[in-house]
């Protein structure tokens, strides 16, 4: 039998092309390779696995990860809250955004039943408290040195040690459980990292000396997006062993955004026009590739023609406009394209699963809202 949303399925890229003949940006999701990356994870991460929900939070990936055995998720938003629980009605949400409005908290706690919440300050232990009262548990959230990571996550929130110990000590004093997190920073190339977090963790808790209901290793693992990293295993080895050593004897947690979904994902652009090596395409810094440049991100590129092949010549290097009027529009890096390309061929960029649909802005009209799933895994990009 048909069903409507059968129709939205596609077999591959070409596919889509075949099917669409998109002049518009095209986001494919392969859910497939989600539900292996997120079995993979669960299976892998000596503790429980909640997937950092603002990393891609479309249904159809959410949907994905939760097939895959992800039962548990990382919000920080209403909004956030809201769609995981309207798509898995038995998901545990965690709040765990350090700085929360108070409407925000009255919903979480009384509409949707939240108990975990992660402050970094003892003005937002007082406002959470007030709102969602003492039978929750309190994530106190801890500064992490940057270390090899290219994003870092300890600039903005976190507190330094000393204030953590107070934390942990007033919250368990007002009747509150009590649990400790913090985050790496995303794309940590260092597995090391999260030793040296769990062991600056464990002096926290003893300092402290209250019983913590986890510890909550954050996210930060990386995807392969053409750089020397380590595979997840030595992450997940490292773990395991700095738990042991440590005498961590608490279950311990991670929010994994980016390596759950970096490659289950990819943008599929059109070539609008070719300037000499310049090439204006339809998505760009303003829709789902600003991480290309904040990251320095270098993603697999591939163009293919309007028969669904690969575009034939020599590869050279080309810059890409993204469709915006905004000078700043431009992707950074060369990109090796054939040298053949031109209108009306697609890129497709892969490695796009994570930070890119989340982050369009929409600005001068230009946003990617044709989503679709494509079954099976990548036949061209494989890593
Ligand atoms: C963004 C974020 C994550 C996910 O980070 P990744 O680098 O994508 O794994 C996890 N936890 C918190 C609190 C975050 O802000």
């Amino acid at each position: 039998m048909t069903t409507p949303s059968r129709q939205l399925r596609f077999s591959s890229v070409a596919d889509v092309i075949q099917r669409l003949n998109p002049s518009y940006p095209v986001f494919c999701v392969f859910p497939d390779i989600l539900r292996a990356r997120a079995r993979a994870f669960v299976e892998g991460f000596p503790g429980t696995v909640l997937y950092a929900t603002k990393c891609n939070p479309h249904p159809y990936v959410l949907k994905a990860l939760a097939e895959g055995g992800i039962e548990h998720f990382d919000t920080a938003s209403i909004s956030e809250i809201a769609k995981v629980t309207e798509l898995m009605p038995e998901a545990h949400c965690y709040f765990n955004h350090p700085v929360k409005g108070r409407g925000a908290l009255e919903a979480a706690a009384d509409v949707y039943g939240l108990t975990d919440y992660v402050v970094d300050h003892l003005d937002e232990l007082d406002k959470v408290i007030s709102v969602a009262g003492t039978d929750i548990t309190i994530e106190v959230r801890i500064a992490t040195p940057k270390g090899k990571a290219v994003y870092d996550l300890s600039a903005k929130f976190g507190a330094p040690p000393d204030e953590a110990v107070t934390l942990l000590k007033e919250a368990r004093k007002r009747g509150c459980r009590t649990a400790l997190a913090f985050h790496v920073g995303s794309q940590c190339l260092d597995p090391d990292a999260f030793r040296v977090a769990m062991s600056l963790a464990k002096r926290v808790s003893d300092e402290a000396n209250v019983p913590l209901e986890y510890l909550d290793v954050g996210g930060g693992f990386p995807a392969i997006y053409k750089m020397n990293v380590p595979p997840l295993r030595d992450y997940f080895d490292v773990i395991e062993k700095a738990k042991a050593d440590l005498g961590i004897g608490v279950p311990l947690l991670a929010e994994p955004g980016r390596a759950l979904v970096a490659d289950g994902c990819s943008v599929l652009t059109q070539v609008h026009l070719r300037k000499g090596d310049d090439l204006y395409i339809n998505d760009g810094i303003y829709g789902c590739l600003s991480e290309i440049r904040d990251g320095d991100l270098d993603p697999p590129v591939r163009a293919v023609s309007r028969s669904g092949e690969a575009v034939s010549g020599e590869s050279r290097p080309f810059r890409i406009f993204g469709p915006t009027c905004d000078s700043l529009d431009v992707l950074k890096l060369p990109f090796h394209l054939p040298e053949d390309i031109g209108e009306g061929d697609w890129i497709e960029f892969g490695l796009m699963g994570a930070y890119s649909i989340g982050m369009q802005t929409g600005f001068n009209g230009f946003v990617t809202d044709t989503i679709v799933r494509i079954d099976g895994m990548h036949e061209e990009f494989v890593f």
